[in-house]
């Protein structure tokens, strides 16, 4: 069995939220906070359990644990732990704001994590508070080191890409001159609460790409599945840079991921208007067979684009819903 919709798209690759909570107040994700909504209980142990047990049966191989900020949960080293007894599962990632990783990397690297995402929107200590709400770059910058150190496979950066704030490439690459990093530049999408800021700070990556181009970069060729991101290397770079531009042309041509938010709601769109409801049948795994019939039913109606040019963003009123 595998997932495949109906673009023939295929899909090993699932996102998993684990709580919509946040410590972060981003500017273009939670200016005021987080905010707890009572009516969302996130998954519990057993849910979490028979969603991997589930999804590992259809293929995935990919699990990437989000947020919210992931690591706020107490049971996280035990989320891992979890994840990391199905063998098919050979990549267990998160993405984090960094907060709880300095002390805790160690453990989480013993627990079976051997990928992360750093989010990092600037090298500027000033912009770096300016845009997270916090003084911690200094601190961050540690994390990445250390993520290193403790021997993660793939450390990479996430910077949101935004207009005359973080958007000049020169303050990142003297960066990655001698780190085995990839920095991924993503570009700033719309959603339900974000309009303001997206008016005011939406760039293209593309002139990023413009300048790697210029400055002697050259476009990884892409391996079957691998998703939208365009990944540029140099020969005096130990590390990458890589372009997430979901407004440039054919982005979802390359989709490769599901989503399952912290309340259980399969998302086939991030920016989809509608998310299918799996949790009551999450309860035990005696239900596996009508999930995945679920499962397969939502694949059905995933559409083929989103349709962010038309400001369409769909039903999530920010990234912390469902993980980006
Ligand atoms: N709290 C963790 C973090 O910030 O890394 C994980 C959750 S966060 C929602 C996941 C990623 O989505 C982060 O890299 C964040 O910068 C990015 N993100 C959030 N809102 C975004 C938006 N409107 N446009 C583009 N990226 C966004
Ligand atoms: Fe929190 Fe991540 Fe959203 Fe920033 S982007 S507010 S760290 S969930």
């Amino acid at each position: 069995m595998q997932l495949m919709d109906n673009y023939q798209r295929r899909f090993q690759y699932l996102r998993l939220s684990i709580t919509e909570q946040c410590n972060f107040q981003c500017q273009y994700c939670l200016p005021n906070g987080y905010q707890p909504n009572k009516a969302h209980q996130f998954l519990t142990l057993n849910e979490i359990d028979n969603v991997v047990s589930t999804f590992a049966e259809l293929g995935v191989h990919k699990i990437r644990l989000t947020g919210g900020e992931p690591s706020l949960r107490r049971d996280f080293v035990d989320i891992l732990s979890l994840i990391s007894a199905y063998p098919s599962i050979n990549e267990i990632a998160m993405t984090t704001n960094g907060s709880r990783l300095l002390k805790n990397i160690h453990y989480w690297h013993q627990a079976g994590l051997n990928a992360i995402n750093i989010s990092i929107d600037s090298f500027s200590p000033h912009l770096f508070k300016l845009i997270t709400g916090q003084d911690k770059l200094k601190e961050l910058l540690q994390c990445v080191e250390k993520s290193l150190e403790v021997g993660i496979k793939k450390v990479k950066i996430n910077t949101v890409l935004m207009k005359n704030m973080n958007d000049n490439l020169t303050d990142y690459l003297s960066w990655i001159k001698q780190r085995p990093v990839e920095l991924r530049f993503i570009e700033l999408m719309e959603t339900g609460e974000s309009g303001d800021i997206f008016n005011r700070h939406h760039v293209s990556g593309q002139s990023i790409e413009l300048q790697l181009i210029e400055q002697g970069w050259l476009l990884q060729p892409k391996v079957a599945l691998s998703g939208p991101a365009k990944v540029y290397t140099h020969c005096d770079y130990q590390g990458k840079i890589g372009l997430i531009m979901p407004y440039s042309k054919d982005f979802c041509k390359s989709c490769n991921r599901l989503r399952v938010s912290s309340i259980g709601q399969l998302h086939y769109c991030l920016f989809g208007d509608a998310a299918v409801d799996l949790r009551d049948l999450l309860q035990s795994s005696e239900q596996k067979q009508q999930l995945i019939e679920r499962i397969f039913a939502s694949l059905m109606i995933k559409p083929e684009k989103h349709l962010l040019h038309d400001h369409k963003v769909g039903v999530m009123p920010n990234l912390s819903y469902v993980g980006g």
